[in-house]
């Protein structure tokens, strides 16, 4: 991407209901220093808005977030885009229902990651959130569409709106980018939850029409 890094200012209430959100993502200590981020899609306009890279949490405001097009160039603003910028791209260029994207690291999910093993779906607030397993995505390195092939390629066509990529973390979609980041709270709940239950023996799975129950009821009272 060539960042042009000039601000206009467009976007600026997006820009800073997103960059308002990441305070979401300290408050639920799903990050560390300036890594994860969230970003929105602009309706209508083939445009998203992402957090700046390497900016500060204690710093962010609406001219921390850079708007981009759908191919992850800079349209507005004075920070580089997020170094996950390409994989958000990706994921809006191939998914239009997504409206939102979150990535962390946040550390018992990442710990599930780092095993490449899905998170069992063992609790019914899992059957309601995320209607079954959070899968594992494959190993992608940085720097192309790799990383947002491997989140298309696990979450299309699954119920789960978090996909644990291989060795790295999580990614989150949702129809807004609040919901993608309800999804990235939940994943680190449940994640801390079904890990501590490992500790002391074999989590019980959830029959799957109990699962299928949870879900339709769920998604129909608080779905978009
Ligand atoms: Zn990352």
């Amino acid at each position: 991407m060539t960042a042009t890094l000039t601000e206009r200012g467009t976007h600026r209430e997006r820009r800073a209901h997103v960059a308002a959100l990441h305070a979401e993502l300290t408050r639920y200590g799903l990050v560390t220093w300036t890594s994860g981020n969230v970003s929105e899609r602009v309706p209508g306009e083939d445009l998203f808005v992402i957090k700046g890279s390497g900016v500060s949490y204690d710093e962010l405001s609406w001219e921390g977030v850079t708007v981009c097009d759908l191919d992850g160039g800079v349209v507005d603003g004075v920070r580089k885009p997020s170094s996950d910028t390409d994989a958000h791209a990706f994921v809006y260029r191939s998914m239009p229902e997504v409206g939102g994207q979150v990535h962390t690291h946040s550390p018992y999910a990442t710990a599930w990651a780092a095993r490449a093993e899905e998170i069992p779906c063992v609790l019914t607030a899992m059957a309601d959130e995320f209607g079954g397993p959070i899968p594992v995505g494959p190993f992608a390195l940085i720097g192309d569409d790799s990383i947002g092939q491997g989140i298309v390629a696990t979450l299309r066509g699954s119920r789960s709106p978090a996909v644990l990529m291989r060795n790295h973390g999580v990614f989150t979609i949702g129809a807004s980018a609040r919901a993608a980041v309800k999804a990235a709270v939940m994943a680190e709940d449940v994640a801390r939850t079904v890990h501590l239950s490992r500790q002391l023996g074999e989590p019980v799975p959830i029959a799957q029409e109990h699962v299928d129950a949870l879900y339709a009821r769920y998604q129909n009272v608080y779905g978009q």
